[in-house]
């Protein structure tokens, strides 16, 4: 059992004795998982039964206005509207859309039917397309899906695509990106109290910068394109309250594991997860989209986190675009609150095949692996080099199973053979995992994530164990469907490297 340290209970706000008649839960508690999970379900039914008004006060402008969550404020002031409640239908107004190699054709397609052929996109310059997923392969169907789009992009005169011509050599596109949510941040498309569509499920990844990002199908992205608007409801808001000093051996991705461990795969279906607290303001902006990248893994329509001086430090260098920050009201209505005490977490991974099937890393060492695999949106960032490169050089061994490096962007790949590691004497990354017999980093990509066409590099073409720093372990997710993933740190998974099983950082991390 996992030792988590998890006190759910409904925020006093909303469901205070006084307001509902309902028991809050005692905080403080130490409760187990099991029991945790049970409690919650039935507590979040009963309000789900009996919705509660919260108080009513009087707003700046004379009208009668509630409090509301950040994401209930966001989609307030893209819908223009003054009030929000969480049920709402309301059309958002769109600051950008995001697609990709894979959805960016079929989203055209859809454009050109409903709109017309000669038909002209709503906004040239908040369409961001970035080719990522199926890349470098010899597939004639994905590279020719990149050749669409980059006719599109020329008839639409979209300002931001992230073109790719040369596959031999990446270093030879200098407009190529790589994986679509961590280019969107590094060139400062992630900002404050905007809203942020993208065809893929991991949009969500730029909550991490308070904003509303969430993913949408071809048919509504086809829609945006055309219109610049979307209908969106407005989903209610479970707060995470994550609190205490991050233990050395810890990283964002198992915090993430742990709250999807604890709510499970549909714990959060169709809400907003907010995550506030003492932790979460110590996480660099790289960790805080780790932590948003997964809320999908538990149903979440988005995943947000203040904005603050980190976030605003982040953003300095990258965007010029003025942006307006919100933040929740003290006394905003959350459908539940979750409480962790970070400090007295323990390295976690999510065994096959699903991302909520939590267990200790320590508990997992009868787990021979046969590979490891850093890399994606989740776990492929310039921070989770450095993690892994930190337990690298604190082994002072080589690695024992095949160690495969997708850095997911290109400025990722270059941090890696520029940026000296602390603590190392200068060395940088790349020099790190050549001494510890690493695969050489490999171009930037979605790679292996999701399998992808045959000659992916490093896919999962045998029925192997792999430990990997992506996000899905679903059957078939990095390519054998009889492939066995466990999602871990980058900690986790470069101390599984090194001893060929499951291993626990600490054995390396004193
Ligand atoms: S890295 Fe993986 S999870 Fe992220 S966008 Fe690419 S395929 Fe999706």
């Amino acid at each position: 059992m996992a030792s988590s340290v998890v006190t759910p209970t409904f925020t006093s706000n909303i469901h205070t004795k006084k307001d509902l008649g309902l028991t809050v839960f005692s905080s403080g508690s130490t409760l187990s998982t099991q029991r945790c999970q049970k409690t919650v379900r039935k507590r979040i039914c009963c309000s789900v039964t009996a919705p509660q008004q919260s108080e009513r006060k009087p707003s700046t402008t004379g009208s009668v206005k509630s409090a509301m969550t950040m994401t209930e404020k966001i989609l307030a002031r893209a819908s223009e509207k003054t009030q929000l409640t969480p049920g709402d239908n309301v059309w958002v107004n769109v600051d950008v859309l995001m697609t990709h190699d894979v959805c960016g054709p079929g989203s055209f397609g859809i454009f050109k039917r409903e709109f017309g052929e000669n038909a002209k996109v709503w906004d040239r310059e908040k369409i961001v397309i970035i080719p990522d997923h199926y890349i470098f392969t010899n597939d004639e169907r994905a590279n020719r899906n990149v050749d669409i789009l980059r006719d599109l992009c020329q008839e639409q005169n979209i300002k931001y695509f992230y073109d790719i011509k040369d596959l031999s050599n990446f270093k030879a596109n200098p407009d190529y990106k790589g994986v679509c949510h961590v280019a969107l941040a590094q060139e400062g498309h992630c900002r404050p109290g905007e809203v942020l569509l993208g065809t893929d499920s991991h949009t969500c990844t730029a909550g991490a910068f308070g904003q509303f990002a969430t993913g949408i199908g071809i048919t509504d992205s086809g829609f945006v394109l055309g219109t610049g608007k979307l209908l969106l409801k407005v989903p209610t808001t479970l707060r995470f309250v994550m609190d205490g000093e991050m233990p050395h051996y810890l990283l964002a991705k198992d915090l993430i594991l742990q709250i999807i461990g604890e709510i499970t795969m549909a714990g959060a279906t169709y809400k907003s997860m907010e995550f506030v607290g003492t932790t979460i303001e110590s996480l660099n902006m790289e960790e805080r989209m780790t932590l948003c990248n997964m809320v999908i893994e538990a149903g979440g329509k988005n995943g947000v986190i203040p904005a603050d001086s980190t976030t605003y430090k982040y953003l300095e260098d990258k965007t010029s675009v003025p942006y307006e920050p919100v933040y929740s009201d003290d006394n905003a209505r959350f459908l539940c609150e979750y409480r962790f005490d970070v400090s007295k977490l323990e390295p976690v991974v999510a065994k096959p095949h699903s991302p909520d099937n939590r267990a200790l890393a320590r508990e997992c060492k009868d787990v021979k692996i046969d590979r490891v695999y850093i890399g994606s949106c989740t776990g492929g960032k310039t921070q989770d080099f450095m993690a892994a490169a930190k337990v690298f050089l604190a082994s002072g061994i080589r690695v024992k199973v095949p160690t495969f490096l997708v850095p997911a962007t290109q400025k990722v790949w270059m941090d890696i053979y520029s940026l000296p590691v602390p603590g190392s004497g200068g060395k940088t990354c790349s020099q790190i995992f050549e001494e510890a017999g690493c695969d050489t980093p490999a171009s930037p990509t979605c790679g292996a994530c999701l399998g992808g066409p045959k000659d992916t590099y490093a896919r999962l073409n045998e029925p192997q164990v792999c430990v990997s720093t992506t996000n899905r372990n679903f059957p078939g997710r990095m390519g054998h469907k009889e492939g066995q993933i466990y999602l871990a740190s980058p900690y986790t998974a470069a101390a599984s490297a090194l001893t060929g099983y499951v291993t626990d950082p600490r054995e390396f991390l004193q």
